[in-house]
């Protein structure tokens, strides 16, 4: 009888576990994707993954059909298109790779035990994660709430699996099942095509995401430590969206880094980021309010302010604060944002206009491509200060400052806020402190042709202050 192996955030053929153990079965192999109602999962995928989405199953579906078995797309909910199936093919057997978001477990949990019932198998293998959330736990065997011993026990724990090549051949069915026509998905914009933008720097596909590990791994590694945190610099691996929807694995990039020629401390510096990726995923896991809910309760009390003209302002990057702006406006371009600036960023809407993280976590989830419910929701918690292991709330980022000090010369604000490119950069990070010289020599007309600061930085951090010292008396 047939194996399904059901696609989930592992569109790859490289390194997948479920497929190559369905292969070695020498078995007709059925590779299935199904498209799952909003509501199931983490919920409904945002816009700029969905377009990301439509080109991962693309060339996952030339992957397959290379090695002989095309890819089968279905969309509904998985219990009964997999019924479906197994009744049109006479299968008993389903391969998967787990995943870790807890609506996503449950349905497989059910899926299983449903299977079990009737003699049917399902199987599942590791290949999310570089440790699994149920076995890298504390001395007391609790889920780690804090990330330097976690870090410490992810190193203890030693290297994650050796990945596996993908499989030279599968077996495919006499008679292919049917599929859906990814078209009919409508996963991509039509009118306007927003997107066209996202192609002037991402190419989605497993082989894209091999060909980036490389060149990261042969150049700008070296030097990560120090260089990650410039905007302006193509100085991180961009493997985020990539690792979103499981075109390549974490354990094959960390074993591209080994025996590498770069220093140390930018190896250690790389893999540590990869290690706040798990301790995201391994944190919603055990915690699966984390996602909606504050962390820490005491944030529920917090004033926060309407969303109102202020939240759009800042989707728009009209904040009148460059580095602020600049973000905001890379995201909307290419969809996706340098990680000091998304703090940056995140800091100002939760400190500066004092609106509730979850609307900004919101805004991500549609607007990045690499859009994870776990590493999205961690973070922007995280910058909150409401969140496990968080930054303090009172440590307010002055986005003045910030700019300066990672766009000195400002070319990453000049390339997003062109308003703003033949402005000297002794002013290109505070407009509105200019001379009106310096301003009219660069052609700036503030409050016409770029946007007076919408909130006084120091002002609104003395609001902030004030309001969280507050929640601390009550
Ligand atoms: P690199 O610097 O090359 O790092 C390598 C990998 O490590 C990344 O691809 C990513 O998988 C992981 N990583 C790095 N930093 C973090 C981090 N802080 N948290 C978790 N994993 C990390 N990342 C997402 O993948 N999806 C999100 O939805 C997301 N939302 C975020 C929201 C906010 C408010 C903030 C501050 C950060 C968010 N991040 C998110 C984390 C981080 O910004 C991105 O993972 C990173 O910018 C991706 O770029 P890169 O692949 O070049 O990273």
């Amino acid at each position: 009888a047939p194996v399904i192996v059901w696609f989930r955030k592992d569109l790859r053929i490289d390194d997948n576990a479920a497929l190559a153990a369905a292969a070695e079965t020498g078995r007709p192999v059925i590779p299935l994707y199904i498209l799952e109602p909003a509501e199931a999962g983490t919920g409904p995928l945002g816009a700029a993954q969905r377009w990301w989405l439509h080109h991962a199953l693309a060339a996952l579906a030339g992957n397959l059909s290379g090695l002989g078995a095309p890819l089968v797309l279905r969309s509904g909910p998985a219990d009964a298109i997999l019924d479906a199936l197994i009744a049109e093919t006479g299968a008993d057997t389903i391969h998967w790779n787990r995943r870790h978001d807890p609506p996503g477990t449950a349905i497989d949990r059910a899926i299983k035990a449903s299977f079990k019932a009737r003699g049917l198998a399902a199987i599942s293998f590791a290949g999310q994660l570089l440790h699994d959330p149920t076995r890298l736990l504390t001395g007391d065997k609790k889920p780690f709430r804090v990330y330097t011993p976690f870090w410490k026990a992810l190193e203890r724990a030693g290297e994650p699996d050796e990945p596996i090549d993908p499989p030279a051949r599968l077996v495919a069915l006499s008679e292919a099942a049917a599929s859906e026509r990814l078209e009919d998905w409508r996963l991509t914009p039509a009118r306007p095509d927003w997107a066209a933008r996202f192609r002037e720097v991402w190419t989605p596909g497993e082989a894209a995401a091999r060909d980036r590990l490389e060149a990261f791994v042969n150049g700008a590694i070296d030097g990560y430590g120090t260089n990650r945190d410039r905007p302006a610099l193509d100085a991180t691996s961009m493997l985020s969206p990539y690792l979103a929807l499981g075109e390549i694995s974490p354990a094959r990039i960390w074993h591209a880094t080994r025996g590498l020629d770069a220093p140390t401390g930018d190896l250690v510096h790389f893999r540590k980021e990869l290690a706040w990726r798990e301790f995201c995923y391994h944190l919603h896991f055990h915690f699966p309010a984390l996602a909606e809910k504050n962390w820490n309760d005491r944030f529920d009390a917090f004033p926060w302010k309407e969303r109102g003209e202020a939240f759009t302002l800042w989707t728009r990057g009209l904040t009148g604060y460059p580095i602020v702006d600049a973000g905001m406006r890379q995201l909307w371009r290419h969809g996706w944002m340098h990680n000091r600036v998304r703090m940056i960023a995140a800091s100002f809407l939760i400190k500066h206009l004092m609106i509730d993280w979850r609307h900004g976590e919101k805004w991500f989830r549609d607007t990045l491509v690499d859009a994870d419910a776990a590493s999205n929701a961690a973070n922007w918690q995280w910058v909150a200060g409401s969140g496990a292991d968080a930054s303090p709330f009172f440590r307010i980022f002055n986005p003045i400052l910030q700019g300066e000090k990672f766009d000195p010369d400002g070319s990453y604000v000049r390339r997003f806020v062109p308003e703003l490119e033949n402005l000297d950069a002794a002013w290109i990070h505070k407009p509105f402190a200019a001379p009106e010289a310096a301003l009219k020599s660069a052609g700036v007309d503030l409050g016409r042709t770029y946007p007076k600061p919408i909130v006084d930085h120091g002002r609104t951090r003395e609001r902030a202050l004030a309001a969280f010292k507050a929640l601390k008396a009550d």
